[in-house]
Order: C-alpha cells, then structure tokens, then sequence
C-alpha cells in the first residue's frame, strides 16, 4: 500500500501524523510512503530524516492526496484538503464529525474510508488514541500552574516544591483519571502538597494504592471541593462526564474564598470547562485573570508541545496503520474489534452510530 502524510494546516498544529521512525516501519512491512515536503519539520523532522528511511518526499499536499492509498495525518482535514480526499481512499487521523457537519458532509460526499482515532476504543472501553494526549496535558498542567503562579505573570508568587525550611505549594486535582493521575504525579514530584478530588471509589482507591503518602485523595463533595479550593495555590481542573459538557466545579463566588494569585489550570476546557469563569485561551496568550485569581485555559496544550506529542500519539496509532496497511482495512477491522470501532465514514455513509444520531444520518 502506499501510504502518505501531509503538513498539518489547522492553525498553530505541529504535530505530524507519521515520524520518521513511522515512515521507516510501514517501509519495512513492504509499504511506500510519501511525505510532503517539510512535513515533519514542527516536530524538528526534516526531510532528509524522512528520504534517510526510504520514504519519499512530495513537493505538494495535492500529489500526496493524489496519490496515496492511505492518509495519515493528525487533525481532521480542512475544507482545502477534503477537497482532495477521494473514493475509495482511507483517512486515518482525529475527525471529531460529531458537532462538524460540514466535515461530515464532505467525508459522506467524497466517498472516503475514514477511521477516526478518538473512536477506536481498547479493553474496557478505553479510549486509547485519546489516552496520550491527556497524559500529556496532565503532565503539561503542572508546568503551565508553575509558571502561572510567579509573579510576573499575576501568580502569588509560590514555588509549587517549596525549599528547605519553606513550606511547598498546595496543588487540588479535581478528577482523577488519565488527566488528574498525571498532573498529580508531576505535581508530586516537585515536592507540592496533592490532594486530588473525584467523585468515583474505585478511582479514589486506586490513586490512594497509587500515590500512598504522596498525594492525598478525597471524595469530591460540594464541601470538600470548596475547602480544598480555598486552601490551594494551584487547583487542576481535569474532570470528564463522557459525551457531556464539563460540569461548573468552581463558582465564580468560589474564587472570593481563594487566594489572591492563586491558580487554575482548565484542562477540561475543550468540553466547556469546569470552572464558571473560564474561557478557551491559546498559547500566544494563555492566561487571564479574573477577581485575582489566574486562568489557563488552553484548549490544545498538548500543541506546545509537538515532539513529545507527536511521538506519543504514534506510539499508539502506528499498530493500527500497520495492520491497516498490511491487511487492507476490511480485514484489518474485520480481525479487530476495536480497530472496527473507529470506522466513522465508509462509501458514503456515516458509519458510526452517535455521529450518524447527532448530524442526521440514517445507520
Ligand atoms: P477521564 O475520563 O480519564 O477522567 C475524568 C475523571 O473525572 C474521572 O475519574 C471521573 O470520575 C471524574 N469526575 C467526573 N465528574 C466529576 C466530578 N463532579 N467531580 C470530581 N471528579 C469527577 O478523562 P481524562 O482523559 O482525564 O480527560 C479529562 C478532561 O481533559 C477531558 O475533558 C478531556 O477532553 C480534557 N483534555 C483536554 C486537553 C487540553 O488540551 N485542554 C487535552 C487532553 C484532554
């Protein structure tokens, strides 16, 4: 098969859709890939690392739509580039059709084959092509607090690990899954006071086995949330309700009971957020503040960091584009259920259920 990727054209996006370490396994199955020229470069890549592992650089996106059995990419396609998708072709990338008609309209028009990362599931309804990207932005929370609290930035001016003889800063995770056990565990890390807050046992007691002394857990009550808000330097919002806006923790009253300078990090902030004054921010100008308290709201933080997203988001989508490539992608979901999953699109149908109930597609 030959499979090709293609510069990302979304807005401030780095990230890539195959590595050169990619490229150079698909090769070694037996595959041809093309690159188009300059692709990688966001993540440092240059094409010569890319043509170093056989791989064959295109000058323009427009060859590589035309000429590649699969498309591997990282966002979902532009208008520009769904105009070039064509029947019978496979895309394989984050689609998230669900609130983008428009986007769907196209893919059900062009005929395409289209797999969506954040739909192929794992064992026990995990979604793994999502999980990195939390994982990142949890990690990322923690850094992006820190600098937050320093005082050229509006923060009260806390070292989250303290020094010897001076107390460390307070840190509240609210939500304990794949976000929430990151931030801790960087927070941890540094030395800060943890308490993270979630409303689920199992995942209290697991984070408790976990963490032991260094964090603490606590049932994420109305009381024990507002407590724990008010006594944080840094409070990490990371909760999800799937398929659901983020429900509003913290008040815009709550903030009277903070500290002045204090910190909150919305990292739920791409399904509304869970704090009532925050707003989607972008890396150019992340924070705000708000009644003297700080907000960083960025709804794709794992874009700073491209590199380490860009490799961790192969990590887990090369398998499938192997099988994919190797199989054909009939056979390669046919032997996978999870893989099968992430089928959105197919022959000009909208082939998976929430999006086809959502836009209006018969399934
Ligand atoms: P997850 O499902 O692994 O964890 C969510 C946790 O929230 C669960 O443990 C759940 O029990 C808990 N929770 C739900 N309601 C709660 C409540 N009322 N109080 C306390 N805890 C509650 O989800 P995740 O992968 O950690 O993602 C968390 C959020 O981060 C999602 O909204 C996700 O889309 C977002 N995210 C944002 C970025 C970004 O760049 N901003 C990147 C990745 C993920």
């Amino acid at each position: 098969m030959r499979v090709g990727t293609v510069k990302e054209i979304k807005n401030h996006e780095y990230r890539v859709g195959l590595t050169p370490e990619s490229a150079f396994e698909l090769i070694a199955h037996g595959h041809e890939v093309w690159v188009e020229a300059g692709a990688g470069l966001g993540i440092g890549a240059k094409d010569a690392a890319y043509e170093a592992v056989g791989a064959k650089i295109i000058a323009t996106a427009a060859e590589v739509f035309a000429g590649c059995d699969m498309i591997v990419k990282v966002k979902e396609p532009l208008a520009p580039e769904r105009a070039m998708l064509r029947e019978g072709q496979i895309l394989y990338t984050y689609l998230h059709l669900a609130p983008d008609a428009a986007q769907t309209a196209d893919l059900v028009k062009s005929g395409v084959t289209a797999i969506a990362y954040e739909t192929v599931t794992g064992p026990g309804n995990s979604l793994p092509l999502l999980k990195p990207m939390s994982q990142v932005a949890g990690r990322m929370s923690v850094q992006a607090g820190a600098t937050a609290l320093e005082k050229a930035n509006g923060g009260r001016g806390v070292l989250l690990g303290g020094v010897p003889g001076v107390m460390p800063g307070k840190v509240a995770v609210i939500g304990g899954g794949v976000v929430g056990f990151n931030a801790a565990q960087m927070a941890a890390g540094l030395g800060a006071d943890v308490t993270i807050l979630d409303r689920n046992p199992d995942v209290l007691e697991r984070l408790g086995n976990h963490f032991e002394a260094r964090a603490k857990t606590r049932f994420a009550s109305t009381a024990n949330l507002a407590e724990s808000v008010a006594e944080a330097d840094l409070v990490i919002g990371a909760v999800l309700i799937p398929g659901a806006a983020a429900p509003k923790l913290v008040t815009r009253d709550m903030l009277g009971t903070m500290k002045q300078g204090a910190v909150l990090v919305d990292v739920a902030i791409d399904q509304g957020g869970c704090f009532e004054t925050s707003r989607a921010t972008t890396h150019a100008e992340p924070i705000f503040t708000v009644d003297g308290i700080v907000h960083y709201c960025v709804a794709n933080m794992p874009g700073a960091v491209a590199r380490t997203s860009t490799y961790a988001l192969n990590n887990v989508t090369l398998p499938h584009a192997l099988a994919i490539a190797d199989l054909g992608w009939k056979a390669a979901l046919a032997r996978n259920p999870h893989l099968a999953e992430g089928l959105n699109v197919h022959a000009g149908e909208v082939t998976y259920e929430a999006v086809a109930r959502e836009l209006g597609y018969a399934y």
